[in-house]
């Protein structure tokens, strides 16, 4: 028996009607034919402007978001923190273009902020850079390129919104999240976390940064702010991930001939992930980590790094974390055990939530016929049921 196989408590929650619904959508998304063709389908579906939005609401959208508002995800957050599991609500609009776009991101992602001041089941918030920002203009200034008047102006208008943003969670108390993008956007991404944290998180920790331990260089990394950290005074917020652009990464280093940035090899990325994990727990003084995270190997190496250094189990500086519709048996183990749990949940139009559920039908789609990890805990539990 391992730390998440209680089956029954990681589906405690879940109607039958779930368990077939969820059942379906694994099944198809996992054959990578018809994940290809469903995913392709949907987006010239949606190019003719067909009305294709309730039969994704009801199905996919179901399973991976909380709602399309705020509002409406909140039967998810009161069903998530029945079992102790902590919602971060992560405003999913991507692909935004113009400044009114951009203001109303910020806009969003505060009245997150202000949900999660007035409730304990919602510890975090959440933003993308490239919710505030055109996606070309961080590349610019990840770059160090020379900007023009009006890209200058955008820099100044984005840097506003970030800092409007980590300001009112400092003063809300409600930590703030930043996700980690592609490689090169990253920079700038780095540069302006690592200002933020020197500006808000000097008694305690408000703002995280994220690293995606699939990049060869983010060991690195990790040590250079963690002595930056202690030569500067401030505390450090990360979450650590894997990373969600592997195959982007790969390709675009081939297309433009420079040298790959991520690991080619799963192991190096599980050592470096692992490695990252000890470095952390071994500096909780001062890091606050969040381990987003499906891996059972490196969630099981976690639980037992904090045991093993005496670090109580629901210590506010570690917190693990999935993505909601993703290793329940993980989450609900684990919550239902003593440890901090927070499940993201992405809200938002359905349209603009699409490339995200994309990128979830592709990590789920099965490698070489291989039977996913969630279609196989899914049947598990509907024979647990019959029997
Ligand atoms: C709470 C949470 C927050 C997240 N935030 C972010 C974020 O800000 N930015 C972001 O990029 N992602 C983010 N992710 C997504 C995350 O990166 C993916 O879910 C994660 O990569 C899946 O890996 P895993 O740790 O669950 O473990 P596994 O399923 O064991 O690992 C899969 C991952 O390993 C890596 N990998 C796969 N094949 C290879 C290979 N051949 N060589 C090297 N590496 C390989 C890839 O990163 C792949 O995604 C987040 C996930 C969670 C749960």
């Amino acid at each position: 028996m391992t730390k998440f196989d209680n089956i029954k408590v990681a589906f405690a929650d879940k109607s039958n009607l779930d368990l077939t619904r969820a059942h379906l959508l694994f099944k198809t998304i996992s054959n990578p034919i018809i994940s290809k063709s469903l995913t392709f389908l949907v987006k010239i579906l949606l190019w003719l402007r067909l009305p294709i939005s309730p039969i994704i609401k009801a199905t996919v959208f179901k399973h991976f978001c909380g709602g399309t508002t705020i509002e409406n995800s909140q039967n998810v957050i009161d069903k998530l923190w029945k079992s102790h599991i902590g919602t971060i609500l992560d405003y999913s609009a991507e692909g935004k273009q113009t400044e009114t776009d951009f203001n109303n991101v910020m806009e969003e992602t505060i009245r997150t902020i202000k949900k999660s001041e007035r409730e304990v089941s919602i510890p975090f918030s959440v933003f993308k850079f490239s919710g505030l920002c055109s996606f070309s203009l961080l590349e610019k200034m990840s770059n160090n390129d020379i900007l023009s008047e009006k890209e200058n102006l955008g820099k100044e208008m984005f840097l506003n919104r970030v800092e409007k943003i980590c300001k009112f969670g400092y003063d809300s108390k409600v930590p703030i999240f930043i996700d980690a993008e592609e490689s090169w956007i990253q920079d700038i991404i780095d540069e302006i976390s690592v200002k933020m944290m020197k500006k808000f998180n000097i008694h305690e920790t408000w703002i995280f940064n994220t690293l995606q331990l699939y990049r060869k260089d983010r060991l690195a990394y990790l040590h250079k702010i963690l002595s930056d950290s202690r030569k500067n005074n401030y505390f450090l917020g990360l979450k650590l991930v894997r990373g969600a652009y592997h195959e982007q990464e790969i390709k675009r280093a081939k297309e433009m001939n420079y040298s790959c940035p991520v690991f080619t090899k799963k192991e190096d990325t599980d050592r470096d992930y692992n490695l990252a994990i000890k470095l952390c727990i071994d500096n909780i003084d001062r890091i606050s980590i969040c381990a987003g995270t499906h891996n059972e190997k490196s969630t099981a190496l976690l639980m037992d790094l904090m045991n093993e250094s005496n670090i109580l189990k629901n210590d506010k500086r570690v917190y693990f974390s999935q993505l909601l519709g993703m290793s329940d048996h993980i989450s609900y183990n684990i919550s239902n055990d003593g440890f901090n749990v927070v499940k993201y949940v992405p809200y938002g139009p359905v349209k603009d939530v699409l490339p995200y559920l994309i990128r979830r039908a592709k990590e789920n789609t099965s490698i070489a016929g291989q039977m996913g990890r969630e279609l196989t805990n899914i049947i598990e539990e509907k024979k647990r049921r019959k029997s």
